[in-house]
């Protein structure tokens, strides 16, 4: 799919913005803090209602204003125009229909019940320096590139995610409860049944989770060892391993796991009662990232890390592209200073056929050479945009 154009009202530091893009490669350049990255996440937004830097939408709001409004149009590969628009408004004081945050999303004109509807439907993937935090950080950030890669895979598997949520939320409160010592003998009995009504639908829904993250990590693990070879040359065995807090053989069927898990929880219950909350579950798995048997997170170097993450996000692309059939739009931020030209050269080769947009500060950066007609031969079509305090100005092609 490629981007015809990108509409922002109060989005970041742009008040009002309207512009065309093209296909081929885009290239954002200006100085820092000019609004290049601004770009990239509005459009990065459009995919699953959430910014590759930030959980909180009221941060994405124009300081000083109320409401942020993002639309992108794209055409998909099967030729068909297509529009995702975002409205997010933060609460008003003393506006009583505005109390709480409203977000209201959009796919061609029509307004979707649930951020679940909007999965699948427009396709990015995004480089930045933020995607060493799926190395570095805690096990969430692993979850969350797992979950919004299935997500845009198979849209029901976001349902289940946002199910699995709030069915816990509901156990948790329900052994808080449970925790308090004045409860008498009869109410806690009651109290267990309901626990155990909890169980079974978090059991099934675990179990659709947990199996789901399994085969798509295998997947993962396979394409992400190719990437690493291709664009790092790294000889090293990356391995990614899903760890479940109820471990899962690869030849358990779906009932079998849902019995193992029901036990599971409810061998934890009186624990779980103690600490207030639920010691296993999809909330407390991880992914297990190896180079050559040793964990990349508190042993690789900075740069093995780096090229760990890569691989990842290429292995991203290349899952999205084979499951949906679509060509997904790439979003690389400030990506290309830090590899050397070599690397450059291979990544820019691996993205030839997408729609791309590449930030930088410095032109050089995305040439791959002092030869500057080398640019249009690796990544094809190319535009230029100037981007100048939250203005892009399209500059003639230069180098073509
Ligand atoms: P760099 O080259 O340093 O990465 P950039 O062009 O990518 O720069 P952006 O991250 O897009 O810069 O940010 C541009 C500007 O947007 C910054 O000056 C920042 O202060 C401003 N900004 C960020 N959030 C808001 C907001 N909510 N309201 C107004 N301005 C904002
Ligand atoms: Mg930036």
């Amino acid at each position: 799919m490629r981007i015809t154009s990108v509409e922002l009202k109060n989005f970041r530091n742009y008040s009002q913005l309207y512009q065309d893009f093209y296909p081929g490669a885009q290239i954002l350049y200006g100085n820092n803090a000019q609004g290049k990255t601004n770009i990239l996440e509005a459009i990065y937004l459009c995919t699953c209602a959430r910014s590759h830097r930030t959980g909180r939408d009221a941060e994405l709001v124009q300081q000083g204003k109320s409401d942020y409004d993002v639309r992108v149009k794209f055409v998909t590969d099967k030729n068909l125009e297509e529009e995702i628009r975002i409205h997010y408004l933060m609460p008003v004081s003393n506006d009583p229909l505005r109390t709480r945050p409203i977000r209201h999303i959009y796919y061609n004109g029509v307004r979707l019940e649930r951020v679940s509807d909007m999965m699948g439907i427009f396709n990015a993937v995004i480089f930045a320096p933020e995607d060493l935090q799926i190395i570095k950080d805690g096990p969430s950030a692993r979850r969350r590139f797992l979950d919004l890669l299935i997500s845009q895979i198979y849209p029901s598997y976001f349902r289940d995610i946002s199910q699995y949520q709030h069915l816990l939320i509901q156990r948790n409160n329900l052994l808080k409860k449970l925790r308090q010592k004045n409860a008498n003998t009869e109410v806690n009995n009651s109290y267990n049944l309901h626990l155990q009504v909890w169980d079974e639908q978090i059991a099934r829904c675990a179990t659709r989770i947990i199996m789901r993250r399994q085969k798509v990590t295998d997947e993962i693990c396979r394409l992400a060892n190719d990437s690493i070879l291709q664009i790092a040359g790294a000889k090293e065995k990356l391995s990614i391993r899903y760890r479940s807090s109820v471990s899962i053989a690869n030849t358990m069927d779906a009932e079998e796991f849902n019995h193992i898990f029901l036990n599971r929880l409810q061998e934890q219950t009186n624990d779980d009662i103690i600490r207030g909350n639920t010691s296993v579950g999809p909330h407390r798995d991880d992914l297990i990232l190896s180079l050559n048997e040793i964990e990349v997170r508190p042993y690789a170097s900075q740069g093995q890390q780096r090229s760990v993450a890569l691989a990842l996000k290429l292995a991203e692309l290349l899952l999205l592209r084979q499951k949906t059939g679509e060509n997904p739009v790439l979003l690389l931020d400030d990506v290309m200073s830090e590899l050397d030209s070599d690397r450059r050269y291979r990544l820019l080769q691996t993205i030839e056929g997408h729609q791309s947009f590449l930030t930088c500060t410095d032109l050089s950066q995305v040439l791959i050479d002092s030869d500057k007609e080398s640019l249009s031969g690796f990544v094809g079509e190319y535009n230029l945009f100037e981007v100048n305090q939250a203005h892009i100005t399209r500059v003639d092609t230069i180098f073509k």
